[in-house]
């Protein structure tokens, strides 16, 4: 959708990933670029881990990308800021917010990161000033508390109307993007799934994977933008199962939306 794809590179061909378990239920991603050397850390939940995982990679921290300005989003930043001398990118709206913010960015705004651009798209309605960040060559898409794995965020600033449409510009990214989110969520946003569409049987089969995914001790992201689709509620208010739930037809996905979000808060 954004930015200009070079559909020759194969996806997550030039940048590692690491996804690193903060706090009780958060995840910090790292991304580096092996020929620059370049580093960015999306979220900074907490130093020690994120910390340690750059030290056993040999990684020199770059770049921090805050999602939104939740303390569990940025508790580590000026720790992190002051051993590695990143810089700190974050929501302008939200300056004041976030320790150590250096350059604040907006809905259209492109960081430049090994050689690549990093699309930012704002996604309010968890928070006002909430951004995603978004890589089209490298098919990655980092997502915070707006968008979870068979979840969202809860709309602790902004309205329904408004949480739809990060969402559903979210959804109209390519399918085989990959989604990574800012907590270990999944399985109870797939609880509560099954409750409002039990007869979608790709929700049926991610929820069974999810729950041996987590036997296993290993996460539940990332995800596809397409497997999303196919199984997150939140992103198929179109679904007749679901508006039969809520009991709303022939009215706008919005609505829809609204009534599984206000649902999901009394699960
Ligand atoms: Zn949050």
């Amino acid at each position: 959708m954004k930015g200009a794809c070079d559909p020759t590179i194969e996806p997550q061909s030039k940048f590692d990933f690491r996804l690193v378990r903060c706090r009780t239920d958060n995840y910090a991603v790292l991304m580096h670029d092996p020929e620059s050397g370049a580093t960015a850390v999306v979220d900074t939940p907490e130093f020690g881990p994120i910390d340690e995982t750059l030290r056993q990679e040999g990684w020199k921290l770059t770049h921090i990308l805050n999602t939104h300005h939740h303390h569990d989003h940025v508790d580590a930043n000026e720790a992190l800021k002051e051993k590695y001398g990143a810089t700190v990118i974050g929501p302008e709206k939200n300056r004041g917010q976030i320790p150590g913010l250096d350059q604040g960015v907006k809905d259209g705004d492109k960081i430049s990161f090994g050689g690549e651009v990093i699309d930012v798209i704002a996604v309010p309605g968890h928070t006002l000033g909430h951004v995603a960040y978004y890589l089209c060559n490298a098919k990655v898409v980092f997502t915070g508390d707006t968008l979870f794995s068979l979840g969202c965020g809860r709309m602790f600033e902004g309205d329904a109307e408004m949480m739809w449409h990060s969402l559903d510009m979210l959804r109209h990214l390519p399918e085989d993007t990959l989604m990574y989110c800012g907590h270990e969520y999944t399985l109870n946003n797939g609880e509560f799934a099954l409750t409002v569409e039990p007869g979608n049987e790709a929700l049926q089969k991610r929820v069974e994977e999810v729950r041996e995914l987590l036997r296993q001790r290993k996460p539940t992201i990332p995800v596809s933008i397409g497997l999303e689709k196919r199984t997150n509620p939140f992103l198929r208010p179109e679904s007749p199962e679901i508006r039969e739930k809520v009991n709303m037809k022939g009215v706008e996905n919005w609505r829809v939306f609204g009534a599984l979000r206000a649902l999901k808060d009394q699960f």
